[in-house]
This record gives C-alpha cells, structure tokens and sequence, in this order.
C-alpha cells in the first residue's frame, strides 16, 4: 500500500535524529519514501546498526548544529552524494533552563546559537539549491512555549519564538519559488527532554494538559510527515501545534 503522503524520490535532512522527536521524524519520513540523512552531532553504534535496517534509504551524516563549520561540510556532503535536497526538518534542540535574574549570558547565549541560529545558518544553505529545483519544504520544530512563554525558558522561549517569526518571513521570501517554509509546535512530548522534569514538574503539566496524557514523538513526526509532502504544496509561514489542546493558538 502506497503511504498516504508518499515522499518516493526525495532526499531529507532532519537535525538532532539520534533520538526523541528527531529520531521519529526521520524514521517517519523514510516510511513515506524518502531517501533520509541522519543529523547527528556524534555516531553511535546502534544508530549505523538501524542504518542496515533502512533498505539503502538512510545514512548518517555528521552534524553539529552549533557549529558553522559543521553545517558547512554537513549540507555539502549530502549535496554531492544526492545531488538534491527536498526537505529540511531543524529539530535538533537544547533547554539551559534559569530565571532571568540568574541566567547567564552562556545560558542564554548557547541556546539561542543551537536552536535559532542553526537553523538559520540550514535554511540559508539549503535554499540555493532548492530554488533550483523550485521545490523545497522546510519544517522547523518550535514548541508551545514559543508562543505562550514560560517561566524559567526566557532563552528557550526566545529561540523558539524566533523561529516561528523566521520561518513566516523565509516563508513569504520564497512562496512563489515552490518552497513552503513552515512550523511544528509539540507540547509536553515523551523524550529524554520531558523525562528529566521533577515528578512534581511532570504532575502538574499533566493536570494542564485537556488530553490528560503527555504526546508521542511518532504523533509530533505525523504532522512533520504532512508539511513535508508534496500534498501541503499551498500551506506555508504556518505552525501546527501538536499539543493535547494545553494551548489553542
Ligand atoms: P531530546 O530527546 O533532548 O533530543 C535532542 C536531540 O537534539 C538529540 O539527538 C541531541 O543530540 C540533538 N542535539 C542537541 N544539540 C545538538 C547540536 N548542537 N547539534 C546536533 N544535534 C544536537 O529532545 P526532543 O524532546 O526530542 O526535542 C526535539 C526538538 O523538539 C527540540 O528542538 C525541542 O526543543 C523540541 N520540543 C520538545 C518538546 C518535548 O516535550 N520533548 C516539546 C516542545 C519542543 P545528542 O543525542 O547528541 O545529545
């Protein structure tokens, strides 16, 4: 059976894929097709093992979103192998979290270079050889926080708001040349992120949350999956919110 967003013949990069979210992201997007680089800022041995297990559609591709260097030589070893890229998912992400009257300037500094600049430094790398194909998606991962601030994530938040507010202006700077430029925004997901919040953290985001249930990377990967696709060709500068209803935006 053919998958419902069937993304035969395109190349992805999706940041940050060693586990979580990312992880699922790309796995998502080589069961609809696609041919899928792996960021990943270090090789693990389970992770070239999963390779062997993706029919020649996967590899691995060193990258270190903090590092220009690193983007650099990433993007341009994936350009010579395929020729092509389609489809750019930022998701690799960091929390250095603090209250603003103890943040200091490498907290706040660190992750704004991991999640907004590295994806800056991606989509302006990627873009060239997309407006040569006229086809390109690029889907970054926000989060919910991004919209409605949180206390203790003034860095966080500040990143993540950055880059709905970038995506909606490379949105409007490329539409007319088949490239959609749009965002996902999880709530509270199962990862690693989620899973080193304090009991007392984690119950009282339950009880916020209307789904009464924390969300699966697999559920954040779907609509990954959707804005990729060759079907979401006139969504763009938009964000869709994964969220279990915790705030309707
Ligand atoms: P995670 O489990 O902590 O995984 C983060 C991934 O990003 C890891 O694979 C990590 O690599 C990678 N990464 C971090 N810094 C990197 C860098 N400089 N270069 C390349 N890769 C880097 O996080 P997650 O929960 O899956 O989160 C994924 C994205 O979703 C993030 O952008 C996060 O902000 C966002 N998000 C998550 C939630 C949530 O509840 N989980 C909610 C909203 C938004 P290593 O394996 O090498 O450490």
């Amino acid at each position: 059976m053919t998958h419902p967003f069937d993304l035969t013949g395109k190349v992805a990069l999706v940041t940050g894929a060693a586990r979580g979210i990312g992880l699922a992201t790309a796995l998502a997007l080589h069961g609809a097709g696609a041919y899928v680089y792996f960021g990943v800022r270090s090789r693990t041995p389970e992770l070239s093992e999963m390779m062997e297990g993706l029919s020649g559609r996967g590899e691995i591709l060193s990258l270190d979103v903090s590092d220009a260097d690193s983007i650099n030589q990433g993007v341009e070893t994936l350009l010579n192998r395929s020729g092509r890229i389609d489809i750019l998912v930022n998701n690799a992400g960091i929390v250095k979290d603090g209250l603003m009257v103890r943040m200091k300037d490498e907290d706040f500094l660190s992750v704004i270079e991991t999640n907004l600049v590295g994806p800056f430094r991606l989509m302006r790398h990627v873009l060239r050889p997309m407006m040569k194909e006229r086809y390109g998606r690029i889907i970054s991962i926000s989060s919910v926080v991004g919209t409605t601030g949180n206390p203790g994530q003034a860095n966080y938040a500040a990143s993540k708001g950055g880059l709905v507010a970038m995506s909606k202006s490379v949105a409007l700077e490329v539409a007319s040349r088949g490239i959609t430029v749009n965002v996902v925004a999880p709530g509270f997901t199962e990862t690693d992120m989620t899973r080193e919040l304090s009991e007392k953290v984690r119950e009282g985001a339950l009880a916020r949350i209307p789904a009464g249930r924390f969300g699966l990377s697999s559920e954040v990967a779907s609509a990954v999956v959707y804005l990729a696709s060759t079907e979401a060709g006139y969504v763009t500068g938009q964000t869709i919110h994964v969220n279990g209803g915790i705030a309707l935006v």
